[in-house]
């Protein structure tokens, strides 16, 4: 396996950047890594606090600053700048505001760093993904959103808890926008080799009907419940944000359902949302072809309209 891929910049030194920031660090992911933020005492204060516990974790580098120089020669820039959902906000709510971020900063951010991979992490991420692909013009694999990389982690841990099982065992996704719109691939989802829907298993119960809807409830509304305790969703973003970097930087070729542009995917086209994908140091190759029933297709087509609508709205 090669590991070409070493310096990772990250835009926006938030909740989200520093936690990104946090997680690549004690997971030991990139040797070398550089916080970008407009506001220079919070970059500046971060970056302290991370340097202050680098004794402690893999051997790797970290610096600040509120000047884009920063981010040069990264091989993978990841971009958290952005305004983030206030309670009863939707992430759509965020498009506008955010696209323009995006347009100000991604031909910056291609003078200094040119051979980079990008990854999106700001909301919405599938429309931020779309928009920053046709403002970068760089080809489809090399601009890709964390997805529902999020969603999926959520819907895991959802789905391990009632049925008491370890959450690295049950193999399930939520496809299409990392938003309300999303979908579960009740279909395809297994534990342990048995398909969802025959899970019948002493001491460690089924899934009802009911308990399906609560748990996909519980996905859809996750990040509202986070975000009313403590006004940000920072820990498991940072993690899955972390773990995307490392199937790049590691060339793992692992699949993750991350956002990318889709063509003649299931008929759907022209849009960027999340199905499995495999990500290696190329970034995101072509979508795996996963099988869907006639609801899971109809409502991945339902989110592509979905996240199309917004970025017609932005002129895209
Ligand atoms: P935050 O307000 O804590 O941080 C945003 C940071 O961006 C601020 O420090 C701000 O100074 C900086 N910033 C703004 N414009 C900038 C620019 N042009 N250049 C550089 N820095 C700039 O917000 P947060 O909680 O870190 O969230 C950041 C984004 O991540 C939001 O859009 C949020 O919705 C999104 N998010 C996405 C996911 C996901 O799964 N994709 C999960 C959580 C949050």
């Amino acid at each position: 396996m090669s590991d070409p891929i070493r310096k990772i910049a990250i835009i926006g030194a938030g909740s989200v950047g520093a936690t990104i920031a946090y997680a690549c660090l004690i997971r030991g992911v990139g040797k070398s890594l550089a916080l970008y933020d407009l506001n220079a005492e919070k970059v500046n204060a971060e970056v302290l606090d991370l340097n202050h516990g680098l004794q402690f974790v893999p051997m790797a580098t970290l610096e600040g600053s509120s000047d884009l120089e920063i981010c040069r020669g990264a091989n993978i820039v990841v971009i958290t700048a952005g305004a983030k959902q206030k309670p009863g906000q939707s992430r759509m709510d965020l498009a506008a505001a955010n696209t323009a971020i995006c347009r100000d900063l991604v031909p910056k951010l291609l003078a200094v760093a040119p051979d980079a991979i990008l990854l999106m992490v700001t909301n919405p991420v599938d429309v931020i993904t779309y928009v920053t692909l046709k403002l970068s013009g760089l080809p489809r694999n090399r601009v890709l959103g964390s997805g529902t990389v999020l969603d999926s982690s959520r819907f895991r841990f959802l789905l391990a808890r009632r049925l008491k099982v370890a959450v690295q065992n049950v193999h399930a996704y939520i496809a299409g926008e990392h938003g309300d719109s999303e979908i579960p691939l009740w279909s395809s989802a297994h534990v342990g080799n048995i398909p969802l829907h025959e899970w019948a298993v002493a001491g460690h119960g089924k899934l009802t009907v009911r308990d399906r809807t609560e748990i996909f409830q519980n996905v859809k509304t996750a990040a509202q419940q986070v975000i009313a305790g403590k006004g940000a969703t920072n820990y498991a973003i940072g993690l899955a944000t972390a773990r995307i970097l490392e199937a790049m930087l590691h060339d793992e070729n692992r699949v993750l359902p991350v956002s990318s542009l889709l063509e003649n995917y299931h008929d759907i086209s022209g849009v960027c949302l999340s199905v499995p994908c495999i990500v290696n140091h190329t970034g995101v190759e072509a979508p795996l072809l996963v099988p869907l029933n006639a609801a899971e297709l109809a409502g991945l087509q339902n989110s592509a309209d979905t996240i199309k609508q917004t970025i017609a709205s932005l002129g895209f």
